[in-house]
Protein backbone atom coordinates (compact mmCIF):
# COMPACT_ATOMS: atom_id res chain seq x y z
CA UNK A 1 0.00 0.00 0.00
CA UNK A 2 0.97 4.06 -0.52
CA UNK A 3 2.00 5.46 2.65
CA UNK A 4 0.13 8.47 3.86
CA UNK A 5 2.66 11.62 4.30
CA UNK A 6 1.69 11.32 8.05
CA UNK A 7 1.80 15.03 9.27
CA UNK A 8 3.41 15.56 11.90
CA UNK A 9 6.47 14.14 10.44
CA UNK A 10 7.36 11.52 13.20
CA UNK A 11 11.23 11.02 14.06
CA UNK A 12 11.40 7.26 12.65
CA UNK A 13 8.74 5.41 10.72
CA UNK A 14 9.76 2.29 9.09
CA UNK A 15 6.12 1.04 7.51
CA UNK A 16 6.05 -1.41 4.55
CA UNK A 17 4.70 -0.70 1.12
CA UNK A 18 3.61 -4.42 0.56
CA UNK A 19 3.21 -6.25 3.49
CA UNK A 20 -0.16 -5.40 5.58
CA UNK A 21 -2.46 -6.17 8.26
CA UNK A 22 -6.61 -6.26 7.87
CA UNK A 23 -7.86 -5.13 11.06
CA UNK A 24 -11.69 -7.32 11.20
CA UNK A 25 -13.88 -8.12 13.52
CA UNK A 26 -11.36 -11.07 14.60
CA UNK A 27 -9.44 -8.10 16.40
CA UNK A 28 -10.04 -6.58 19.95
CA UNK A 29 -8.57 -4.15 21.90
CA UNK A 30 -6.53 -5.52 25.00
CA UNK A 31 -8.32 -3.44 28.02
CA UNK A 32 -5.50 -4.38 30.23
CA UNK A 33 -3.90 -2.51 30.78
CA UNK A 34 -5.66 0.46 29.65
CA UNK A 35 -5.02 2.82 32.55
CA UNK A 36 -5.53 5.83 30.07
CA UNK A 37 -9.23 5.92 28.89
CA UNK A 38 -8.18 5.62 25.89
CA UNK A 39 -9.17 1.93 24.47
CA UNK A 40 -12.84 3.26 23.89
CA UNK A 41 -11.22 6.07 21.17
CA UNK A 42 -9.17 2.59 19.50
CA UNK A 43 -12.38 0.27 19.73
CA UNK A 44 -14.22 3.41 17.98
CA UNK A 45 -11.70 3.93 15.25
CA UNK A 46 -11.87 0.17 14.34
CA UNK A 47 -15.14 -0.51 14.95
CA UNK A 48 -14.41 -3.54 17.18
CA UNK A 49 -14.78 -4.71 20.66
CA UNK A 50 -12.43 -5.03 23.94
CA UNK A 51 -12.45 -9.02 23.89
CA UNK A 52 -12.65 -12.59 22.54
CA UNK A 53 -11.06 -12.02 19.47
CA UNK A 54 -8.10 -13.68 18.34
CA UNK A 55 -5.45 -10.69 17.42
CA UNK A 56 -5.52 -7.40 19.48
CA UNK A 57 -4.66 -3.73 19.88
CA UNK A 58 -2.31 -3.59 23.17
CA UNK A 59 -2.22 -0.75 24.90
CA UNK A 60 0.64 -0.64 26.83
CA UNK A 61 1.70 1.93 29.58
CA UNK A 62 5.54 2.42 29.51
CA UNK A 63 6.86 5.19 32.03
CA UNK A 64 10.06 4.70 30.77
CA UNK A 65 8.84 7.29 27.66
CA UNK A 66 9.10 10.47 27.42
CA UNK A 67 5.76 12.82 28.15
CA UNK A 68 4.30 12.16 24.83
CA UNK A 69 6.44 9.65 23.27
CA UNK A 70 4.94 6.65 22.19
CA UNK A 71 6.08 3.67 20.25
CA UNK A 72 3.94 1.69 17.46
CA UNK A 73 4.27 -1.28 16.59
CA UNK A 74 2.30 -3.23 13.96
CA UNK A 75 2.74 -7.01 13.40
CA UNK A 76 0.07 -9.62 11.85
CA UNK A 77 -1.25 -10.77 14.71
CA UNK A 78 -0.66 -7.90 17.09
CA UNK A 79 -1.04 -4.45 17.23
CA UNK A 80 1.05 -2.83 20.04
CA UNK A 81 0.72 1.09 21.19
CA UNK A 82 3.62 1.68 24.32
CA UNK A 83 3.19 5.43 25.43
CA UNK A 84 4.04 6.80 29.37
CA UNK A 85 0.78 9.04 29.17
CA UNK A 86 -2.97 9.59 27.88
CA UNK A 87 -0.99 11.81 25.80
CA UNK A 88 0.81 9.32 23.74
CA UNK A 89 -1.77 6.58 23.37
CA UNK A 90 -3.84 9.48 21.31
CA UNK A 91 -0.66 10.75 19.49
CA UNK A 92 -0.50 6.97 18.18
CA UNK A 93 -3.81 6.79 17.55
CA UNK A 94 -4.01 9.74 15.38
CA UNK A 95 -0.72 8.47 13.32
CA UNK A 96 -2.54 5.52 13.32
CA UNK A 97 -5.55 6.98 11.51
CA UNK A 98 -3.28 8.51 8.95
CA UNK A 99 -1.71 5.81 7.87
CA UNK A 100 -4.38 3.20 7.36
CA UNK A 101 -6.53 2.60 4.64
CA UNK A 102 -9.73 1.73 5.69
CA UNK A 103 -9.35 -1.32 8.01
CA UNK A 104 -5.96 -2.14 6.14
CA UNK A 105 -2.54 -0.99 8.12
CA UNK A 106 1.00 -1.14 6.86
CA UNK A 107 3.07 -3.50 9.04
CA UNK A 108 6.01 -1.80 10.81
CA UNK A 109 6.96 0.75 13.31
CA UNK A 110 6.18 4.14 14.23
CA UNK A 111 8.80 6.10 17.05
CA UNK A 112 7.70 9.72 17.73
CA UNK A 113 7.97 12.56 19.92
CA UNK A 114 7.54 16.35 19.76
CA UNK A 115 10.35 19.15 19.45
CA UNK A 116 8.46 21.46 22.04
CA UNK A 117 6.33 20.58 25.27
CA UNK A 118 3.66 23.22 24.28
CA UNK A 119 2.07 23.73 20.60
CA UNK A 120 -0.94 25.15 19.79
CA UNK A 121 -3.46 27.84 17.97
CA UNK A 122 -4.82 31.08 19.89
CA UNK A 123 -8.50 31.43 18.76
CA UNK A 124 -9.82 35.18 19.56
CA UNK A 125 -13.57 34.53 20.11
CA UNK A 126 -14.32 37.74 20.31
CA UNK A 127 -12.70 39.57 17.18
CA UNK A 128 -13.77 36.48 14.58
CA UNK A 129 -17.26 36.50 14.92
CA UNK A 130 -18.31 33.77 12.44
CA UNK A 131 -16.71 31.45 15.69
CA UNK A 132 -19.54 29.73 16.52
CA UNK A 133 -19.80 26.44 18.61
CA UNK A 134 -19.20 24.22 15.64
CA UNK A 135 -16.50 26.20 14.00
CA UNK A 136 -14.68 26.14 17.51
CA UNK A 137 -15.27 22.48 17.90
CA UNK A 138 -14.06 21.71 14.32
CA UNK A 139 -11.06 23.82 14.84
CA UNK A 140 -10.24 21.81 18.06
CA UNK A 141 -10.68 18.80 16.23
CA UNK A 142 -8.15 19.42 14.01
CA UNK A 143 -5.76 20.62 16.02
CA UNK A 144 -5.77 17.59 17.70
CA UNK A 145 -5.35 15.18 14.62
CA UNK A 146 -2.50 16.99 14.03
CA UNK A 147 -0.94 16.47 18.16
CA UNK A 148 -1.17 20.08 19.16
CA UNK A 149 -2.03 19.94 22.64
CA UNK A 150 -2.80 24.00 23.41
CA UNK A 151 -5.47 26.17 22.82
CA UNK A 152 -4.90 29.81 23.90
CA UNK A 153 -8.63 30.86 24.29
CA UNK A 154 -9.63 35.17 24.32
CA UNK A 155 -13.61 34.91 24.76
CA UNK A 156 -13.58 39.22 24.90
CA UNK A 157 -17.51 40.17 25.23
CA UNK A 158 -18.45 36.69 23.74
CA UNK A 159 -18.58 35.05 27.21
CA UNK A 160 -21.87 34.83 28.79
CA UNK A 161 -20.74 37.32 31.82
CA UNK A 162 -23.21 37.25 34.66
CA UNK A 163 -24.43 39.49 37.63
CA UNK A 164 -22.75 42.94 38.25
CA UNK A 165 -20.95 42.44 34.62
CA UNK A 166 -23.78 41.08 32.47
CA UNK A 167 -23.85 44.41 30.65
CA UNK A 168 -20.27 43.49 28.71
CA UNK A 169 -21.64 39.83 27.17
CA UNK A 170 -22.91 40.35 23.95
CA UNK A 171 -25.86 39.16 22.15
CA UNK A 172 -23.71 37.37 20.15
CA UNK A 173 -21.70 35.54 22.95
CA UNK A 174 -21.95 31.99 23.65
CA UNK A 175 -23.93 30.21 25.64
CA UNK A 176 -22.59 28.13 28.87
CA UNK A 177 -23.84 24.59 27.66
CA UNK A 178 -21.78 25.95 24.50
CA UNK A 179 -19.06 26.65 26.17
CA UNK A 180 -18.93 23.68 28.68
CA UNK A 181 -18.90 21.18 25.33
CA UNK A 182 -15.83 23.17 23.76
CA UNK A 183 -14.16 22.69 26.73
CA UNK A 184 -15.09 19.27 27.27
CA UNK A 185 -14.28 18.37 24.16
CA UNK A 186 -10.69 19.83 23.87
CA UNK A 187 -9.83 18.55 27.27
CA UNK A 188 -11.23 15.39 26.09
CA UNK A 189 -8.71 15.32 23.23
CA UNK A 190 -5.58 16.39 24.90
CA UNK A 191 -5.64 20.22 24.59
CA UNK A 192 -5.16 22.32 27.21
CA UNK A 193 -7.15 25.23 27.76
CA UNK A 194 -5.23 28.62 28.50
CA UNK A 195 -7.75 31.36 28.96
CA UNK A 196 -6.68 34.69 28.03
CA UNK A 197 -8.14 38.13 30.08
CA UNK A 198 -6.65 41.25 28.77
CA UNK A 199 -5.74 42.82 32.12
CA UNK A 200 -4.88 46.98 31.17
CA UNK A 201 -5.11 47.60 27.12
CA UNK A 202 -7.57 46.18 24.42
CA UNK A 203 -10.57 46.37 26.37
CA UNK A 204 -12.88 48.07 24.13
CA UNK A 205 -15.43 45.47 24.60
CA UNK A 206 -15.18 46.32 28.29
CA UNK A 207 -14.86 50.15 28.93
CA UNK A 208 -17.10 51.64 26.23
CA UNK A 209 -19.99 51.20 28.77
CA UNK A 210 -20.43 53.69 31.07
CA UNK A 211 -20.61 51.25 33.72
CA UNK A 212 -16.88 51.42 33.68
CA UNK A 213 -16.17 54.80 32.78
CA UNK A 214 -14.78 55.68 36.29
CA UNK A 215 -11.81 53.03 35.68
CA UNK A 216 -10.86 54.38 32.14
CA UNK A 217 -7.51 55.71 31.65
CA UNK A 218 -8.52 58.26 29.39
CA UNK A 219 -12.15 58.68 27.31
CA UNK A 220 -11.40 58.90 23.76
CA UNK A 221 -10.02 55.48 22.64
CA UNK A 222 -11.59 53.48 25.74
CA UNK A 223 -9.56 50.67 25.41
CA UNK A 224 -7.14 50.52 28.35
CA UNK A 225 -8.50 50.99 31.98
CA UNK A 226 -6.34 53.11 34.43
CA UNK A 227 -3.49 50.74 36.52
CA UNK A 228 -3.70 53.64 39.18
CA UNK A 229 -7.25 52.91 40.08
CA UNK A 230 -8.09 50.00 42.64
CA UNK A 231 -11.63 49.40 41.30
CA UNK A 232 -9.36 48.40 38.05
CA UNK A 233 -8.38 45.66 39.67
CA UNK A 234 -11.25 44.73 40.82
CA UNK A 235 -13.23 44.33 38.10
CA UNK A 236 -10.72 42.65 36.40
CA UNK A 237 -10.67 39.51 39.21
CA UNK A 238 -14.63 39.33 38.69
CA UNK A 239 -14.10 39.22 35.10
CA UNK A 240 -11.68 36.38 35.70
CA UNK A 241 -13.15 34.35 38.54
CA UNK A 242 -16.42 34.04 36.05
CA UNK A 243 -14.28 32.74 33.31
CA UNK A 244 -12.45 30.29 35.71
CA UNK A 245 -15.39 29.34 37.38
CA UNK A 246 -16.11 28.27 33.84
CA UNK A 247 -13.16 26.74 32.21
CA UNK A 248 -12.09 24.67 35.07
CA UNK A 249 -8.73 24.20 36.69
CA UNK A 250 -6.29 25.41 34.84
CA UNK A 251 -2.55 25.32 34.64
CA UNK A 252 -1.90 28.43 32.81
CA UNK A 253 -3.74 31.62 32.23
CA UNK A 254 -2.93 34.45 29.74
CA UNK A 255 -3.00 37.89 31.27
CA UNK A 256 -2.60 40.10 27.91
CA UNK A 257 -0.63 42.89 28.88
CA UNK A 258 0.39 44.23 24.98
CA UNK A 259 0.11 47.50 23.63
CA UNK A 260 -0.86 49.28 26.90
CA UNK A 261 -0.34 52.74 24.63
CA UNK A 262 -2.27 54.88 27.27
CA UNK A 263 0.43 54.12 29.64
CA UNK A 264 0.28 57.40 31.94
CA UNK A 265 -2.66 59.16 30.34
CA UNK A 266 -4.60 59.94 33.12
CA UNK A 267 -3.37 62.58 36.31
CA UNK A 268 -2.52 59.78 38.88
CA UNK A 269 -0.61 57.73 36.12
CA UNK A 270 0.88 60.59 34.84
CA UNK A 271 2.33 61.73 38.44
CA UNK A 272 3.60 57.80 38.70
CA UNK A 273 5.37 58.19 35.89
CA UNK A 274 7.25 61.12 36.65
CA UNK A 275 8.65 59.67 39.81
CA UNK A 276 9.04 55.95 38.33
CA UNK A 277 8.73 55.52 34.68
CA UNK A 278 6.15 54.17 32.74
CA UNK A 279 7.93 50.49 33.03
CA UNK A 280 7.34 50.28 36.76
CA UNK A 281 3.87 51.57 36.29
CA UNK A 282 2.76 48.89 34.35
CA UNK A 283 4.59 46.30 36.16
CA UNK A 284 2.83 47.27 39.38
CA UNK A 285 -0.37 46.60 37.84
CA UNK A 286 0.58 43.47 35.82
CA UNK A 287 2.14 42.29 39.55
CA UNK A 288 -1.03 42.63 41.64
CA UNK A 289 -2.76 40.59 38.67
CA UNK A 290 -0.12 38.08 38.21
CA UNK A 291 -0.10 37.65 42.47
CA UNK A 292 -4.06 36.84 42.05
CA UNK A 293 -3.59 34.30 39.37
CA UNK A 294 -0.33 32.80 41.33
CA UNK A 295 -2.74 32.72 44.42
CA UNK A 296 -4.88 30.36 42.55
CA UNK A 297 -1.71 27.75 41.35
CA UNK A 298 -2.12 29.19 37.93
CA UNK A 299 0.99 30.77 36.11
CA UNK A 300 0.55 34.03 34.47
CA UNK A 301 1.52 34.60 31.44
CA UNK A 302 1.85 38.37 30.01
CA UNK A 303 2.61 39.43 26.06
CA UNK A 304 6.50 40.49 26.09
CA UNK A 305 6.15 43.35 24.06
CA UNK A 306 5.44 46.10 27.03
CA UNK A 307 8.55 44.46 28.98
CA UNK A 308 10.77 45.19 25.58
CA UNK A 309 10.02 48.59 25.24
CA UNK A 310 10.67 48.97 28.98
CA UNK A 311 13.48 46.45 29.80
CA UNK A 312 13.65 48.42 33.62
CA UNK A 313 10.32 46.11 34.11
CA UNK A 314 12.44 43.38 34.16
CA UNK A 315 13.46 44.00 37.31
CA UNK A 316 10.38 44.35 38.90
CA UNK A 317 8.13 41.63 37.11
CA UNK A 318 6.65 39.13 39.15
CA UNK A 319 8.53 35.87 39.77
CA UNK A 320 5.37 33.69 38.51
CA UNK A 321 5.04 35.50 35.16
CA UNK A 322 6.06 33.99 31.97
CA UNK A 323 6.60 35.30 28.79
CA UNK A 324 4.82 35.33 25.04
CA UNK A 325 6.85 36.45 22.90
CA UNK A 326 5.44 37.46 19.57
CA UNK A 327 6.96 38.63 16.35
CA UNK A 328 4.71 38.33 12.66
CA UNK A 329 7.53 39.87 10.98
CA UNK A 330 10.51 38.12 10.78
CA UNK A 331 10.63 35.18 8.26
CA UNK A 332 14.44 33.79 8.00
CA UNK A 333 17.26 33.05 10.45
CA UNK A 334 18.82 34.86 10.45
CA UNK A 335 17.06 37.96 9.59
CA UNK A 336 17.74 41.29 8.10
CA UNK A 337 14.32 42.58 10.08
CA UNK A 338 14.60 43.99 13.56
CA UNK A 339 11.84 44.23 15.94
CA UNK A 340 13.62 47.18 17.71
CA UNK A 341 10.57 47.74 20.41
CA UNK A 342 13.07 49.70 23.10
CA UNK A 343 14.03 52.24 19.85
CA UNK A 344 10.76 52.41 18.56
CA UNK A 345 10.37 50.37 15.09
CA UNK A 346 10.42 47.45 13.30
CA UNK A 347 13.75 48.11 11.40
CA UNK A 348 16.02 47.04 9.16
CA UNK A 349 20.03 48.14 7.28
CA UNK A 350 19.10 50.56 4.71
CA UNK A 351 22.35 49.25 2.64
CA UNK A 352 19.43 46.53 1.93
CA UNK A 353 18.11 49.17 -0.50
CA UNK A 354 21.12 49.70 -2.05
CA UNK A 355 24.60 47.19 -2.42
CA UNK A 356 23.19 44.01 -0.64
CA UNK A 357 19.76 44.35 -2.87
CA UNK A 358 18.98 41.19 -4.36
CA UNK A 359 20.27 38.98 -2.03
CA UNK A 360 17.37 38.14 0.18
CA UNK A 361 13.92 35.72 -1.16
CA UNK A 362 10.62 37.15 -2.03
CA UNK A 363 9.22 36.78 0.87
CA UNK A 364 11.01 38.82 3.07
CA UNK A 365 12.35 41.56 0.73
CA UNK A 366 8.42 41.92 0.80
CA UNK A 367 7.87 42.13 4.36
CA UNK A 368 10.74 44.49 4.81
CA UNK A 369 9.18 46.55 2.25
CA UNK A 370 5.86 46.39 3.90
CA UNK A 371 6.46 46.53 6.93
CA UNK A 372 9.61 47.87 8.22
CA UNK A 373 11.97 50.77 8.48
CA UNK A 374 15.17 51.52 6.97
CA UNK A 375 18.17 52.74 9.45
CA UNK A 376 21.86 52.48 9.72
CA UNK A 377 21.37 49.59 11.90
CA UNK A 378 24.66 50.41 13.58
CA UNK A 379 24.58 54.01 13.77
CA UNK A 380 20.54 54.68 14.76
CA UNK A 381 19.64 52.22 17.06
CA UNK A 382 20.73 53.80 20.63
CA UNK A 383 23.47 52.83 22.58
CA UNK A 384 21.07 52.34 25.27
CA UNK A 385 19.47 49.60 23.28
CA UNK A 386 22.88 48.19 22.21
CA UNK A 387 24.00 47.87 25.81
CA UNK A 388 20.98 45.79 26.61
CA UNK A 389 20.30 43.53 23.53
CA UNK A 390 23.52 43.76 21.58
CA UNK A 391 24.65 40.65 22.98
CA UNK A 392 21.75 38.66 21.35
CA UNK A 393 21.50 40.06 17.86
CA UNK A 394 24.42 37.51 16.66
CA UNK A 395 27.95 37.71 14.87
CA UNK A 396 26.35 39.24 11.76
CA UNK A 397 24.82 42.05 13.03
CA UNK A 398 24.17 44.93 11.34
CA UNK A 399 23.49 42.96 8.19
CA UNK A 400 21.63 40.34 10.05
CA UNK A 401 20.42 39.59 13.30
CA UNK A 402 19.72 36.35 14.47
CA UNK A 403 16.00 35.56 14.15
CA UNK A 404 13.94 36.24 17.21
CA UNK A 405 16.99 37.32 19.38
CA UNK A 406 14.89 37.79 22.77
CA UNK A 407 14.36 34.34 23.47
CA UNK A 408 17.51 34.29 25.18
CA UNK A 409 17.42 37.76 26.64
CA UNK A 410 14.38 36.57 28.27
CA UNK A 411 15.43 32.93 29.00
CA UNK A 412 18.91 34.36 30.82
CA UNK A 413 16.36 36.29 33.10
CA UNK A 414 15.01 32.93 33.90
CA UNK A 415 11.67 33.32 32.11
CA UNK A 416 9.68 30.31 31.23
CA UNK A 417 9.00 31.63 27.33
CA UNK A 418 6.73 31.02 24.26
CA UNK A 419 7.43 32.36 21.05
CA UNK A 420 3.75 33.72 19.56
CA UNK A 421 3.75 34.01 15.53
CA UNK A 422 0.88 34.69 13.46
CA UNK A 423 -0.99 32.82 10.69
CA UNK A 424 -3.59 35.76 10.14
CA UNK A 425 -1.90 38.96 11.60
CA UNK A 426 -0.88 42.42 10.01
CA UNK A 427 -1.98 42.97 7.06
CA UNK A 428 -0.63 42.04 4.11
CA UNK A 429 -2.22 39.23 1.35
CA UNK A 430 -1.15 36.71 -1.03
CA UNK A 431 -3.11 36.40 -4.24
CA UNK A 432 -5.91 38.19 -2.10
CA UNK A 433 -5.41 35.02 0.52
CA UNK A 434 -3.84 36.21 3.87
CA UNK A 435 -0.13 35.94 3.10
CA UNK A 436 0.40 32.60 3.66
CA UNK A 437 4.01 32.40 2.57
CA UNK A 438 5.15 34.92 4.91
CA UNK A 439 3.03 33.31 7.69
CA UNK A 440 4.01 29.83 7.04
CA UNK A 441 7.85 31.07 7.04
CA UNK A 442 6.76 33.26 10.38
CA UNK A 443 5.99 30.05 12.02
CA UNK A 444 8.59 27.94 10.95
CA UNK A 445 11.47 30.26 11.96
CA UNK A 446 9.99 31.28 15.32
CA UNK A 447 9.07 27.12 15.87
CA UNK A 448 12.93 26.70 14.79
CA UNK A 449 14.25 28.89 17.07
CA UNK A 450 11.76 27.75 19.82
CA UNK A 451 13.17 24.72 19.72
CA UNK A 452 17.22 25.81 19.31
CA UNK A 453 16.62 28.02 22.38
CA UNK A 454 14.45 25.26 24.31
CA UNK A 455 11.68 27.44 24.57
CA UNK A 456 8.81 26.17 26.34
CA UNK A 457 6.53 25.70 23.45
CA UNK A 458 4.74 27.94 20.53
CA UNK A 459 1.71 29.52 20.25
CA UNK A 460 0.80 30.54 16.64
CA UNK A 461 -1.78 33.51 16.94
CA UNK A 462 -4.78 34.50 14.97
CA UNK A 463 -6.47 37.93 15.22
CA UNK A 464 -8.44 39.15 11.69
CA UNK A 465 -11.68 38.66 11.15
CA UNK A 466 -11.33 36.28 8.43
CA UNK A 467 -13.36 32.54 7.80
CA UNK A 468 -12.18 30.29 10.48
CA UNK A 469 -11.35 27.49 7.39
CA UNK A 470 -8.06 29.73 7.46
CA UNK A 471 -7.13 28.98 10.44
CA UNK A 472 -6.70 25.44 9.78
CA UNK A 473 -3.16 26.17 7.61
CA UNK A 474 -1.98 27.88 10.92
CA UNK A 475 -2.59 24.89 12.59
CA UNK A 476 -0.79 22.15 10.44
CA UNK A 477 1.93 24.50 9.74
CA UNK A 478 2.19 25.04 13.73
CA UNK A 479 2.08 21.22 14.19
CA UNK A 480 4.51 20.58 11.04
CA UNK A 481 7.25 22.64 12.59
CA UNK A 482 7.07 22.12 16.25
CA UNK A 483 7.19 18.82 16.10
ZN1 LIG B 1 -4.51 56.08 35.25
Amino acid sequence: MRIAEIMPQPRQVALSEEETVLVDRSWFVAEQPDPTGVGARFTDAFGIGTGGGSNRIALVRDPSLAEEEYALEIAPDQITVRAARRAGFLHALATIQQVRDGPVLPLGTVRDRPRLPLRGLQLMVEKIYQLDEEAIVSLIRSAARYKLNALLIEFGDRFPFEGEHRVVASPSALTRPQLRRIVNEARDLGLEIIPLVQCMGHLEYLLQYDEYADIREEKQVRAQLCPSNPRSLEVWTGLAEQILDLVGPCERMHIGGDETRQLGTCPRCAERVAEAGKGRLYADHVNRVCEWVAERDISPIVWDDILCAHPETMDHLHEAAQIMYWDYWTTQDPSPLLVARFAGSVCYDERWDGEWAGELPEVTRRTLDRFARPIRMDEDLTEEYLAIYGEYLGGQFPKYVRAFPYLEYYLARGRTVYGAPTCSGNHSSWHTLPDIPRHGENIKTFADRCIEADAAGLITTAWYNRSPDLLHFGIAATAQFTW
